[in-house]
C-alpha cells in the first residue's frame, strides 16, 4: 500500500478516563476521554487516530494498561491474562477546554455466545464513566498535494470519523467529493460541514449481510467526478481501499503518489 503515515514529533502513552458515552445512531457510539494527560496530545486533526488499551469486558484479572511508547516491551512481560486489548480510532474531535476528545466507533451485531469476539465494539457498548483506558497516538495519513484542484474521500462506516473529521479541516479551496457507506440511513448524518462547492454521497446499505465498502467501491467506479487534477483519500474494509487506488490508478490516470488509501479492517478477519 502506498501510505505515508505522519507522526507527531513528540509522543507519549496518554493514561485517560472515558468522561461520557453515548448512542448517536443504531450503530455509532461516541466515547469522550479525558483526563490532564490530554494536553500531551498534538492536536493535528484530519484523520489522527491512535492505539486504544483497553480491558476486554469480558476479563476476570486485573488488566495491565501500558504507560510508555515502548508497549510492546511492557505487554511481552505481562502474563496473558493481565494484557489489555488494542484497538485503532480516529480523534473525531478535540475538547481541550475539559482536556479532552471524542472517538466514534462502529458497532456491529455481536452473537452473544461469541463471548470475546469484537472486543472493541464490545468495550465500546460497555464502557461507562470512569472507565480507564490508555491512548498512543499514531498520528495521521491525509496529505493533499499543492497540485490538487479538489479532493475525493471514500469510506465505510470505520472511517466515518476520519471523513468528517478532515472535512472539518479541510482547506475552503478544495472541495470535496465524498463517498461514505454506513450500515442504515439513520446512521445518515444531517449536518456535515464540508468546504463549499463540496458534494456528500451517503450510502446506506440495504443488505444486512453485504460486505461493508462494497457500495462505495461501486459508487466511486461508477461516478461521474469534476474535471482537474485531484487528491484521492480512501479508508475503510481493506479489498474497499485497495480496490479504489486500482481503480483511480487504471481506469482514471490518477497517480499513484496523489492517492492515499488504507485497510481499517479486513471483512471476516478480526484486527490482531
Ligand atoms: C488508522 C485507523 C483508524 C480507525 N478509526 C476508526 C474509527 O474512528 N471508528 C471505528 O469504528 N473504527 C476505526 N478503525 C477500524 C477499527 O480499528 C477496526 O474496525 C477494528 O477491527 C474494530 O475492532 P473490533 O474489536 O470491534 O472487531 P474485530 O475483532 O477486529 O473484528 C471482528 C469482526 O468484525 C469485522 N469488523 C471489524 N471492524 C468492522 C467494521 N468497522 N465494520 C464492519 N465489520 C467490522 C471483522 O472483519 C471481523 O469479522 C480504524 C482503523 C485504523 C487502522
Amino acid at each position: 500500500m502506498t501510505l505515508r503515515i505522519h507522526r507527531p514529533s513528540k509522543r507519549r502513552m496518554l493514561s485517560l478516563t472515558v468522561q461520557a458515552s453515548e448512542q448517536t445512531s443504531p450503530h455509532f457510539m461516541t466515547v469522550t476521554l479525558g483526563g490532564d494527560d490530554v494536553h500531551h496530545l498534538q492536536q493535528i486533526g484530519f484523520d489522527q487516530a491512535g492505539r486504544l488499551f483497553f480491558a476486554d469486558p469480558a476479563a476476570d484479572d486485573d488488566v495491565f494498561l501500558p504507560s510508555s511508547e515502548r508497549w510492546i516491551l511492557q505487554l511481552t512481560l505481562q502474563g496473558g491474562n493481565r494484557r489489555p486489548r488494542v484497538r485503532t480510532y480516529t480523534i473525531r474531535r478535540f475538547k481541550p477546554e475539559v482536556s479532552a476528545f471524542d472517538i466514534e466507533i462502529s458497532l456491529r451485531e455481536i452473537d452473544p455466545s461469541e463471548r470475546t469476539a469484537a472486543p472493541g465494539t464490545r468495550w465500546a457498548r460497555a464502557a461507562t464513566p470512569g472507565t480507564k483506558v490508555a491512548f498512543l497516538d499514531e498520528g495521521h495519513s491525509y496529505a493533499p498535494p499543492g497540485t490538487a484542484a479538489w479532493q475525493l474521500l471514500a469510506g465505510d462506516e470505520s472511517a466515518l470519523p476520519a471523513i468528517l473529521a478532515i472535512l472539518e479541516r479541510s482547506a475552503a479551496d478544495l472541495p470535496a467529493e465524498v463517498f461514505l457507506e454506513v450500515p442504515v440511513s439513520e446512521d445518515i448524518r444531517t449536518e456535515v460541514t464540508m468546504p463549499p462547492g463540496s458534494t456528500m454521497h451517503w450510502l446506506p446499505r440495504t443488505d444486512p449481510d453485504a460486505k461493508p465498502g462494497t457500495l462505495a467501491l461501486h459508487a466511486v467506479q461508477q461516478a461521474q467526478l469534476p474535471d482537474g487534477r485531484f487528491y484521492a483519500w480512501a479508508a475503510g474494509e481493506s479489498s474497499m481501499a485497495t480496490g479504489i487506488r486500482r481503480h483511480l490508478v487504471s481506469k482514471r490516470g490518477v497517480l499513484k503518489s496523489d492517492i492515499s488509501f488504507r485497510g481499517y479492517f479486513s471483512h471476516g478477519r478480526t484486527s490482531l
